[in-house]
C-alpha cells in the first residue's frame, strides 16, 4: 500500500489501483482480487473487516470485478452513481466504448481489456449517488465520458480521479471512452476544484499541483 495522505492509501493490483480512504474501499479490481486486497490491508496492519463501505467509481470490470464477492464477505453497503448502478445490478460491465488512438492504447486493449470481457458478477447497489452528494467528507463529482455514471471523489486536497484519464506513462487520456469529448469536459470540470494530489485507476499518483497539471494537459 502506498500512502497518499493521512488516511488515503493506494493499493496497486497490477494493472489497476484501488484505494482505501479511512474505512472506505474505493473500487475492487478485476474478479479474483479479494485476496490481494486483503493481504495488502493485513501487511499495512489493517484488517478486512475495517472496511465499512465500498464505493465503485464506475461499472467497468477492472473496478467492479470483485465487488460482489467483497460485499458477500464483508456485508457492507456498496455505493455507485445512479447511472452505472443500473448496469452493475444487471451484471453489465460497461456501455459501448471507443478506443483512444495510439499504440499503447491498442496494446492495453488487446492484452488486458478485451480478455476481461464485459460481464461482471451482479450486485445490488445500496446507495445510488449523484453529483454533489457528500459521503462523509467525500464529495461526489459526476465525471461522465469514460462511462455515463463515472464519478470522481474529492477528499480535502486529494482527487480520486479514477478513469477520467490515466497516468501510466505520464498524464494521458484513458484507453477507452464512451464519449471522449464529454470525457475531456469532465477532466476540466474536475480540475476546476482545488486539490494538490490526484490518484488514478491506472498509473501512479500526482502528489503536487495536480489540479493545475490536469488543466494544463487537457485544456
Ligand atoms: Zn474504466
Ligand atoms: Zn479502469
Amino acid at each position: 500500500m502506498k500512502q497518499i495522505s493521512n488516511d488515503i492509501f493506494q493499493i496497486n493490483l497490477g494493472s489497476v489501483n484501488v484505494f482505501l480512504v479511512g474505512d472506505t474501499l474505493i473500487d475492487t479490481g478485476f474478479k479474483g482480487s479479494t485476496e490481494k486486497i486483503f493481504s495488502a490491508l493485513t501487511k499495512a496492519g489493517k484488517e478486512p473487516h475495517d472496511i465499512k463501505r465500498i464505493i465503485l467509481t464506475h461499472c467497468h470490470p477492472d473496478h467492479t470485478g470483485s465487488a460482489a464477492e467483497l460485499k458477500a464477505i464483508l456485508k457492507v453497503p456498496v455505493y455507485a452513481h445512479e447511472q452505472d448502478a443500473i448496469l452493475i445490478e444487471d451484471g453489465i460491465g460497461g456501455g459501448r466504448m471507443h478506443l483512444t488512438p495510439g499504440i499503447i492504447n491498442w496494446l492495453v486493449y488487446q492484452l488486458i481489456i478485451k480478455k476481461a470481457g464485459n460481464s461482471i458478477d451482479p450486485l445490488f447497489i445500496d446507495v445510488k449517488v449523484k453529483d454533489g452528494d457528500m459521503i462523509d467528507d467525500m464529495r461526489v463529482i459526476h465525471t461522465p465520458g469514460h462511462s455515463d455514471g463515472h464519478i470522481s471523489l474529492l477528499i480535502k486536497d486529494v482527487l480520486i480521479a479514477a478513469d477520467i484519464c490515466a497516468n501510466v506513462t505520464g498524464l494521458a487520456y484513458s484507453t477507452l471512452y464512451e464519449d471522449i469529448k464529454q470525457g475531456r469536459e469532465s477532466i476540466l470540470r474536475a480540475a476546476s476544484f482545488n486539490f494538490e494530489k490526484a490518484v488514478f485507476g491506472h498509473g501512479g499518483p500526482i502528489l503536487k499541483d495536480a489540479a493545475k497539471k490536469l488543466y494544463k494537459k487537457f485544456a
